[in-house]
């Protein structure tokens, strides 16, 4: 603060000089009245580690959003025996160190700490269940997420993308000898989250968490509500991140044909496992499903959801993959069988005859393995 003080005013001397006007009064800033009224509520430990900062003192409104976030974050709650100064002030240290964060914050850089801390916040305050009154949390015991956050800021384990109209944050965790896949995550995860928006549905959340959990039973679990997911070391491939983050994208059907199809549907369509492509859906269909990675599901849900996935990739074949995305995108939530509606009004009319015998054989195929959208609509 000083040293740029020093310079704006040898800078004003000098015009002053060439100009021969008369010389500056200097007018010194009161202590704290140009800063951020956050800094005010925050313990002053954190707040000095930040108020003299330049980028914290720009009066942006990313900038307020970040410092807001900050603020909440190291709120204490004492009623749950937590105190969350020390944390705060090491994390922020943490970022002290880092390169990216000495030079200054671009407006990227602000979103992506914005989301880091409002994650760290809501992982560690929980919320409150309307109906019991209880206070519940994600992943309640399992993890040390102080050192969890630290680690994703030392590595930069976090980016910002713009999928659609607004940014998004990618989080990504994982204890030590599991940072390596955290990090690969992200790139998937960065990679894909284009086509998966373009193709599935929005992600209706500024920030998606990717937590790195060796102890899971199946590849990848994830948890609608709160944009996060859980992926097992072994299993981050661009498929399985995929898969997940489709979860993240489409409306909440609550229908396993639905959800599952449409995952898995679109992995394969942007990366899939088996290259070169299979050229008919009915080979897809039969062989390119890895199920080998997870629990052995029963019989009845794995023929629900690769015949889901496959009546995906016929359809596609006759409507095009844009055509499928747009229908499955405008399926409301909580309604399974709206997807015929949809498919039927994102059908050309030259196209009409084919789906609806596709829709009417696969409805018979499937009636039995809980496919069951198999009303099509009057034209
Ligand atoms: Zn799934």
């Amino acid at each position: 603060m000083g040293k740029l003080l020093v310079l704006s005013l040898c800078g004003l001397i000098l015009a002053a000089c060439g100009g021969g006007e008369s010389p500056p009064v200097a007018t010194p800033i009161p202590f704290g009245r140009d800063e951020s009224p956050q800094l005010a509520i925050m313990a002053p430990e954190i707040a000095e580690l930040l108020r003299n900062l330049p980028w914290a003192r720009d009066g942006s409104e990313e900038t307020e959003q970040l410092l807001r976030e900050i603020a909440g974050a190291q709120l204490p709650r004492p009623n749950l025996g937590q105190e969350r100064v020390p944390e705060i002030v090491q994390l922020i240290e943490i970022l002290g160190e880092q390169h990216w964060y000495r030079d200054g914050l671009d407006g990227d850089e602000k979103f992506g700490l914005t989301g880091l801390f409002r994650t760290y916040n809501s992982l560690l305050s929980g919320r409150r269940n309307t109906a019991t009154g209880e206070q519940e949390y994600a992943f309640e015991g399992e993890y040390n997420f102080p050192a969890l956050y630290a680690s994703a800021i030392e590595q930069k384990r976090f980016a910002v993308t713009k999928p659609g109209t607004t940014s998004l944050t990618f989080i990504a965790l994982g204890e030590i000898g599991d940072e390596g896949k955290a990090e690969e995550a992200l790139r998937h995860a960065t990679t894909y989250i284009n086509d998966i928006v373009r193709l599935a549905g929005t992600v209706k959340s500024t920030t998606i968490l990717i937590i790195i959990e060796p102890n899971l039973e199946i590849c990848g679990w994830a948890y609608s509500a709160i944009y996060a997911t859980q992926i097992r070391p072994d299993c981050v491939t661009p498929t399985i991140v995929v898969h997940e983050l489709t979860h993240l994208a489409t409306p909440d059907v609550f229908e396993t044909w639905f959800e599952e199809g449409t995952a898995y549907w679109v992995a394969q369509h942007l990366a899939p496992i088996d290259t070169p492509l299979r050229e008919s859906a009915q080979l897809r269909r039969e062989t390119t499903f890895d199920t080998g990675c997870c629990i052995a599901r029963d019989d009845e849900y794995a023929a629900t959801v690769r015949g889901a996935a496959a009546f995906w990739y016929d359809l596609e074949l006759i409507i095009g993959a844009e055509a499928v995305g747009n229908a499955i995108k405008a399926v409301p939530g909580g309604v399974g069988r709206e997807a015929i509606p949809a498919i039927i009004r994102f059908t050309p009319a030259d196209k009409q005859a084919a789906v609806r015998s596709l829709i009417t054989e696969r409805c018979r195929e499937y009636r039995q393995a809980r496919m069951l959208p198999c009303t099509i609509p009057a034209r």
